[in-house]
């Protein structure tokens, strides 16, 4: 039987292209979103119309009991997965100095305890059949720090160092566990700038271009292939030249 691969933040944007690409590759594919039911249920429309095993789940990856009860209603309807990418995000652009404890709370738990709370479900499945990929979505911010998203940057940074440690620690039962640092990429987290900041950004991008959630579904189905068995503990960089 095809593998299932559970994706969180998978309504939209990087989450709902990582879905397809998947999905396109014959897997069992389980979409977790936060309230975009609709859109969830519409892209589990389209894919299963392609004849794919598509089903999507509620979830907030920041409370335990919702992402254990997502996990095991997961593994009623598709079974255990064999893969996890660890995607939902949210951003915020704010000065340190505004910044509230809410805030600063939200984006550590969204991002770095949704995270260890979806591995904490996901691998003793794929300890006991010794076998797994973890993929998670950092962000080159993660890696060089942005101005006005100190805590998004925190997050993000904390995602790569829960990715190198959680590497070491299950290589020997087949797992890997690798990190996809995007640039900007052309979705509805980009909504707060205008078309003239997204321009700029373009301009600042050594390919001269915003990236798209193909660019990152292309890197993720990569690390989760047979073909990245020995690529473990990193992190790769999606962002046309912007960090190098
Ligand atoms: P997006 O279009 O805004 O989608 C965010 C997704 O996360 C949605 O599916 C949303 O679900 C889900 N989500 C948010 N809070 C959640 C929660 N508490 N529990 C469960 N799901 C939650 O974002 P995107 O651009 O595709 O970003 C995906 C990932 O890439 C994020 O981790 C982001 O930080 C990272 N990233 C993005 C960029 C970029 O430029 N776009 C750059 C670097 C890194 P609902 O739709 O149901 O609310």
């Amino acid at each position: 039987m095809e593998k299932a691969v559970l994706i969180t933040g998978a309504s939209r944007g990087i989450g709902a292209q990582v879905a397809r690409g998947f999905a396109a590759n014959g897997m069992r594919v389980a979409l977790a979103y936060h309230k975009n039911h609709t859109k969830a249920q519409q892209l589990c429309e389209e894919l299963n119309q392609q004849g794919a095993t598509a089903m999507s789940f509620a979830v907030d990856v920041t409370q335990d009991t919702s992402v254990q009860q997502m996990y095991q209603e997961v593994c009623k309807q598709i079974g255990a997965p064999d893969i996890l990418i660890n995607n939902a995000g949210i951003a915020q652009q704010k000065l340190f100095t505004d910044l509230s404890v809410q805030d600063w709370d939200r984006m550590m738990n969204v991002h770095a305890k949704g995270a260890f709370l979806c591995c904490r479900e996901a691998l003793p499945y794929m300890i006991r059949q010794k076998w797994g990929r973890i993929i998670n979505i950092s962000s080159m911010w993660g890696q060089t720090g942005a101005s006005c998203e100190v805590h998004y940057s925190a997050a993000k940074a904390a995602i790569i160092g829960f990715t190198k440690a959680l590497a070491k620690e299950e290589a020997p039962s087949g797992i890997t566990v690798n990190c996809v640092a995007p640039g900007v990429i052309d979705t509805d987290m980009l909504n707060s700038f205008t078309n003239q900041e997204k321009q700029a950004l373009a301009a600042d991008t050594p390919v001269e271009r915003l990236g798209t959630p193909q660019d990152i579904a292309s890197a993720v189905l990569f690390l989760a292939s047979e073909e990245s068995s020995f690529i473990t503990g990193q992190v790769l960089g999606v962002n046309g030249g912007f960090v190098i």
